[in-house]
């Protein structure tokens, strides 16, 4: 792992790189971002790059026993916590505050990694707060957040906070191609499905069901031009979107879908991203109208608005079929 290997927000990793090549790295680092942006990623290469023995001009060598360690997840003064439910418990944040204390076993540093930090009960916080009160000097915790909003105001301003923003789909689309070995047709559907997540765009490639999920929203995607399809459209939705991220998902993908009709409609066809399917977009696009395809662009992502703030993912889902057919 290193810095300027990173799939977009190099300008974040660029800047923490530089903070530990000069040995200012501050004590706290929240790093906030979606689900497979690349916060584990970028906490274990400052780990690294602090742990390592030989480093190059702020980046990890890759190679020293410390290098390995820590991509091993077994280096003695690393140490990570994630939830094993639905918080960080207080006892969790007990259970390594003497470490965070004592001098580190091995090397100069002792890193405590909290993924999921804002599922942290108060009281963990708490705990944890009285540690970036007075922390030892070797100490570096980088606390990974999907929701900032859900951390302390105090823990907040007691760290340097680094906002990690989506990513391009051509950068991930690449990255997929060269790090991953993924075929051109996979790699531009994953990335443009991914919302920005390189890992969530490698766990679309690897996802076996990830295919069929996209049949089946392109399938809802041509019922959403025809009059008199709501029952059909509603059954695949009620039993195939379990939860929000899968709402999400499936809204993405029939964005795409009603992008590259208007791709087509602005004979722009070379700039598809179904690019496996063009004779049926094609064919598709001779019964929309340029004005139907907009309004449907237009409340898919309202729609997808109403998800992100939580409303009940059926009443959107109906209420996006109204108002597009109505
Ligand atoms: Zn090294």
């Amino acid at each position: 792992m290193r810095f300027s290997e990173f799939t977009g927000n190099r300008d974040s990793a660029a800047r923490l790189k530089e903070r530990i090549r000069q040995g200012t790295s501050f004590h706290a680092y929240l790093i906030d971002g979606p689900e497979g942006i690349g916060k584990r990623r970028l906490a274990y290469t400052a780990a690294q790059a602090l742990m390592c023995e030989d480093p190059r001009d702020g980046e990890p060598c890759g190679e020293c026993p410390a290098c390995r360690k820590v991509m091993g997840g077994n280096h003695a003064d690393l140490h990570y916590i994630t939830t094993d439910g639905s918080s960080i418990k207080d006892e969790q944040i007990e259970g390594i505050q003497g470490i965070l204390f004592s001098k580190p076993f091995d090397g100069d540093h002792t890193i405590l990694i909290i993924d999921k930090a804002d599922t942290m009960t108060a009281r963990a916080q708490n705990r944890l707060l009285k540690t970036l009160e007075e922390p030892a000097r070797s100490v570096r915790v980088f606390l990974l957040t999907e929701k900032r909003s859900d951390i302390l105001p105090t823990i907040v301003s007691r760290s340097v906070v680094i906002r990690l923003k989506p990513v391009e789909a051509e950068e991930i689309r690449q990255f997929l191609i060269n790090s991953h070995g993924a075929d051109e047709k996979d790699a531009e559907i994953a990335a443009a499905c991914s919302g920005g997540c390189p890992g969530k765009a490698v766990r679309l490639l690897q996802d076996e069901d990830f295919k069929q999920r996209r049949e089946r929203s392109i399938t809802c995607a041509k019922a959403l031009a025809k009059a008199g399809s709501l029952p059909e459209f509603m059954k695949t939705l009620e039993e195939d979107l379990r939860d929000k991220e899968e709402a999400l998902e499936f809204l993405d993908m029939v964005l795409l879908w009603y992008r590259d009709l208007l791709l087509l409609d602005l004979k722009a066809g070379n700039e598809i991203m179904n690019r496996d399917r063009a004779e049926e977009l094609a064919l598709a696009g001779e019964k929309v109208s340029r004005k139907q395809i907009l309004r449907t662009l237009e409340e898919l992502e309202n729609a997808k608005q109403d998800i992100l703030m939580n409303a009940n993912k059926g009443y959107v889902i109906r209420n996006m079929y109204l108002k597009i057919r109505g």
